[in-house]
């Protein structure tokens, strides 16, 4: 079940909606629920120092830091934009997420 602050999950495609990479769209690579965070691939990116440690040299490390949940919305790849979703219960009983705009489902 997906928990009920997470609208997005692993895999999904995300658009940001606020901050330094505001628009830009990327794959949840990890959720993070004690921090409602999420990492987006290749956003938020902060460079970080690193001392030489045995045989790895020092120098500077380029990594996603995680994005506030509320910051990402779902990234339609039909609609070609950032859209709400909804819950749709299949004849299975499974839930799916969907569009709201044009109904496609993020959960295949
Ligand atoms: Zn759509």
């Amino acid at each position: 079940m997906l928990d009920k602050k997470f609208h997005v999950k692993k895999g999904d495609t995300v658009s940001v909606i606020a901050g330094k990479d505001k628009s830009k769209t990327g794959k949840v690579i990890r959720i993070l629920p004690k921090k409602d965070g999420v990492l987006v691939e290749g956003l938020n990116i902060v460079k970080r120092h690193t001392r030489a440690r045995g045989n790895e040299p020092g120098g500077i490390v380029e990594k996603e830091s995680p994005l506030h949940v509320s910051n990402v919305m779902l990234y339609c790849e039909k609609c070609k934009k950032s859209v709400r979703s909804k819950m749709n219960v299949l004849e299975d009983g499974k839930k799916v997420r969907v569009c709201i705009k044009c109904g496609d489902s993020f959960d295949k």
